[in-house]
């Protein structure tokens, strides 16, 4: 099981988290580790503005990837993409977001290799903002799929946020104790609670191998919070609030001898974690050389293979490598050009093709096809996908509306059966549940349970974030590991 050691690195506001930023990084490296601190675009720019080259330095030593611009200042992420659409979405967060990944690629030397949200933050434009950068890699989504950890979304390399440990257990609920502890953050200076964490942890990371997960994100703690009582962002931003800046509320110190504490159970966590669990630590740089491909080649019984499964389910199932169900709907409009002419065709390159942008009306009815007129409507799809490299939102065909799902399903039962027979049946019928893949509904409930909240403005309306999230399901699949 692959692990990365991960350190947020948030703290603008307050010049002493610069040097635990510092001293994390140095014991890092002393105990012949390498860590991923996930520096905020402000923060870089502070660290710059302090003259802290030293951190700076520290810091590039180990890998260093971009944890938003602006972090808390409102609007966040989920606020700014509030009341957008895909596209509109998406510039907009290349807008916000892309002077934090030129400061951290300026200030520390290297083009970032991954990004990751604030808080509860989340957007789905993130995944297709990241794409067109060039950064490989979404930490921490808010996107799953059923079988498997590391994933595709929106063409971007991502692993879901429940596999970052350790698991803060019940903190975040009414009924949580003193023994509830939020990551590290505040338990390294206390020798006796430490212990007790530390066997847990242990656990868990054992639970997580012997269930065969493949990568866990072992999310530390964020420096600024061994040395200060208080979340620096909550003190200021909460609720929706921006302070300007000479009304900064600093927040508290630990006691000195608390901090000096922390930072030795620190050594001590990180060398357990390297010489006790069954992980195998690697760098964020190292995880995408892992599960990052080149190119994908199916054959036709590849696509036979798929569409069957999709024929046989009745599902737009996402957990396949070969390809996502947008990826799959591309493939069986090129068969259903010519379906006698596919069986001699070679190896069909597989290229990313995006979720619909726009909700397609449900259609729960039984619908029938005969083959031309099926035929026809893969046609048109299949030029809209070559054009627009996207899954239509519907199509229309003698009056009647036609969703993506009902057109995916439609072809797979006709390849799946003319790959039986070698003809088509008179008709063809159709019956689907929803227009994206069952997984959206799950990634919707998770947007509307877990991103309001945090610093977020109290009227956050989450909808169309949950919305684009589901639409995009349809890009989701297992990143494979390289042998
Ligand atoms: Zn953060």
């Amino acid at each position: 099981m692959y692990a990365i050691l991960s350190f947020d690195t948030e703290d603008y506001i307050t010049p002493e988290s610069d040097e635990i930023a510092l001293d994390v990084a140095k014991i890092l490296w002393e105990e012949g580790l390498r860590g991923t601190f996930n520096v905020v675009g402000e923060k870089a720019r502070a660290l710059l503005m302090r003259g802290r080259q030293d951190v700076i330095r520290a810091l590039a030593q180990h890998d260093v990837t971009v944890h938003t611009n602006l972090h808390s200042t409102h609007p966040t992420m989920s606020e700014y993409l509030e009341d957008k659409g895909w596209e509109d979405g998406v510039a907009e967060w290349l807008l916000r977001e892309e002077p934090g990944v030129k400061s951290v690629s300026e200030i520390f030397g290297r083009y970032p290799i991954a990004w990751n949200a604030a808080g509860r933050g989340w957007g789905p434009q993130a995944g297709a903002g990241l794409r067109r950068l060039g950064i490989p890699l979404l930490q921490s989504s808010k996107t799953h799929i059923r079988d498997g950890d590391v994933h595709w979304f929106a063409g971007t390399l991502t692993y879901p946020m429940e596999h970052a440990l350790p698991d803060c257990g019940k903190y975040y609920e009414d009924d949580a104790s003193d023994d509830d502890y939020e990551w590290f953050d505040d338990i390294l200076g206390n020798d006796k609670a430490f212990e007790k964490k530390l066997l847990s942890f242990a656990n868990q990371i054992e639970e997580a191998y012997r269930k065969g997960v493949g990568f866990v994100n072992l999310c530390m703690f964020h420096p600024t919070k061994l040395r200060s009582l208080a979340w620096w962002d909550y003190i200021n931003y909460m609720d929706g609030v921006n302070p300007s800046r000479d009304a900064y509320k600093m927040p508290p110190a630990k006691p000195q001898e608390e901090i000096e504490r922390a930072l030795i159970n620190f050594r001590r966590l990180i060398t357990f974690v390297r010489d006790q669990t069954p992980v195998q630590l690697l760098t964020l740089s190292e995880l995408v050389g892992v599960y990052s491909e080149t190119e994908r080649l199916v054959s036709l019984k590849d696509v036979v293979e798929m569409a069957t499964r999709a024929s046989d389910t009745g599902e737009l199932f996402t957990e396949d490598w070969r390809a996502s169900p947008a990826e799959l709907l591309y493939l069986l409009t090129i068969w259903a050009e010519n379906p006698n002419a596919f069986a001699s065709m070679g190896m069909e390159h597989v290229c990313f093709v995006e979720g619909p942008i726009n909700p397609a009306p449900e259609q729960y009815q039984a619908m029938s096809f005969e083959w031309p007129s099926l035929q026809n409507l893969a046609n048109r799809a299949r030029e809209f996908i070559r054009l627009n490299q996207r899954v239509p939102t519907v199509l229309e065909q003698n009056g009647s509306h036609i969703g993506p799902a009902t057109l995916f399903l439609a072809l797979a039962h006709a390849l799946a059966l003319f790959s039986l027979k070698g003809s088509f049946p008179r008709k063809i019928q159709v019956q689907v549940g929803s227009q994206t893949p069952s997984i959206g509904e799950e990634l919707s409930l998770d947007v509307h349970q877990n991103v309001p909240g945090w610093v977020h403005k109290p009227d956050l309306d989450v909808s169309l974030i949950a919305l684009h999230t589901k639409l995009q399901s349809w890009t989701l699949r297992p990143a494979r590991l390289k042998r």
